[in-house]
């Protein structure tokens, strides 16, 4: 494992909008204290917060870049785009925003009827009380945990919601090319979120890549936190070969997530072009 070391860009993170515990003025005033000085707020399928800041006009402690992390279906895998810098009044990213929030509680409701099946009854009352703009699986493992139907969310995933449990819900996400589409013509750098986590061979890493660049796609996340050394390497050569920016950032959820920090992750390897290069 590559050391993770301090940095003050931070261009991945979530809020109570999404799956993360802090508010906004929480999570600001965490961050800072990590040493971040600019951060991207990036809450799946959800840009909330940004209106809360553009409406409420407080000065923040550090500088906050307009995000968005969305959902998209690639060879039967559930693959996450960020959208950096994106216009949150465009008018396609927001109704395209607002039909995946539709589409989550359904999952949810979804997921809760599969769940009862298997003998976990109640989870749906719980999960039309969920308050968050955008509903996600942390909340739904959270469920399981606080009615006692398992031990912590790692075992919810394992044994019920993951791809291999027992009640998971299959979704058809948007494409690669609709969502690539849509951040930018909102104006934003579209960017290919922790290329590690999807289980994917290095083969259809690539044919990922090739496809998102394709759609005018330009960057991809080459530092995050347990992203491995050879990885970095093999995703920085085939980066350089497509001309993509390279991106980082925490995914920072949830402080009592302990092993995750803001602001702490790998260096980007020299040879790769920031992304933020491409706004400075
Ligand atoms: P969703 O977008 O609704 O599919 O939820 C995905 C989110 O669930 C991710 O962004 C993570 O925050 C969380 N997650 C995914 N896998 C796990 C896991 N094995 N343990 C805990 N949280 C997970
Ligand atoms: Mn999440
Ligand atoms: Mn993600
Ligand atoms: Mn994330």
């Amino acid at each position: 494992m590559q050391l993770a070391t301090q940095h003050s860009i931070d261009l991945h993170c979530h809020s109570v909008y999404s799956d993360g515990s802090l508010t906004l003025s929480e999570l600001v005033e965490h961050v800072v204290q990590f040493g971040v000085e600019t951060l991207s707020i990036t809450d799946h399928d959800s840009i909330g917060i940004h209106h809360e800041i553009a409406q409420s006009g407080l000065a923040l402690p550090c500088n906050v870049l307009p995000g968005i992390e969305i959902s998209c279906s690639f060879n039967n895998r559930e693959v996450h785009i960020v959208g950096l810098n994106v216009n949150i009044n465009d008018t396609g990213l927001c109704d395209f925003v607002s039909r995946q929030q539709d589409c989550r509680r359904e999952r949810l409701l979804n997921y809760a009827y599969k769940l009862e099946k298997v003998g976990l009854k109640g989870v749906d009352e719980q999960v039309t009380k969920l308050s968050a703009e955008a509903v996600t699986r942390t909340h739904l493992s959270q469920i399981l945990v606080n009615m006692g139907y398992v031990q912590d969310a790692n075992r919810a995933f394992k044994k019920y919601i993951g791809r291999k449990g027992r009640a998971y819900v299959a979704m058809q996400w948007p494409s690669i090319q609709d969502v690539v589409e849509v951040i930018v013509n909102s104006g934003g750098v579209a960017v290919i979120a922790h290329p590690g986590r999807y289980q994917l061979s290095r083969k259809q890493l690539e044919l990922l890549m090739i496809e998102f660049v394709e759609a005018k796609g330009q960057a991809i996340e080459l530092s995050y936190p347990n992203i491995e050394p050879q990885l970095i390497h093999w995703l920085t050569d085939k980066a350089l070969s497509l001309n993509m920016y390279a991106s980082q950032g925490s995914d920072f959820h949830n402080p009592q997530w302990r092993w995750v920090k803001p602001g702490f992750f790998p260096p980007l390897p020299k040879a790769a072009p920031p992304v933020w290069q491409l706004w400075q």
